[in-house]
């Protein structure tokens, strides 16, 4: 009789604290983007999507208005949302 080992990876996440966002685990009003930045919600994503999120990710809840002044603010900081970055580019000195 042949035996078949399957080897299965599982992984869990504990909830946040009551309070917080329960998608990024941050505290923000319900109409901002989940925190991009949030190691929570970026395992989070990537375990129901196979990869990281991105900015747009975040704030696909959003109303356009909300999504334009996020988008602006983070081109601002340097934030390179077409390639999907998360964290602004870091300036040489
Ligand atoms: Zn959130």
């Amino acid at each position: 009789m042949k035996t078949e080992i399957v080897e299965k990876k599982f992984m869990t996440l504990l909830p946040p604290n009551p309070g917080v966002c329960q998608e990024c685990a941050v505290a923000h009003e319900p109409e901002m983007p989940h925190n991009a930045q949030s190691l929570y919600y970026q395992t989070k994503f990537n375990m129901a999507h196979g990869r990281g999120a991105t900015w747009k990710d975040a704030m696909e809840h959003c109303s356009k208005e909300m999504k334009a002044d996020w988008i602006k603010a983070l081109k601002e900081k340097g934030v390179d949302l077409k390639a999907g970055k998360v964290n602004p580019e870091k300036v040489n000195p």
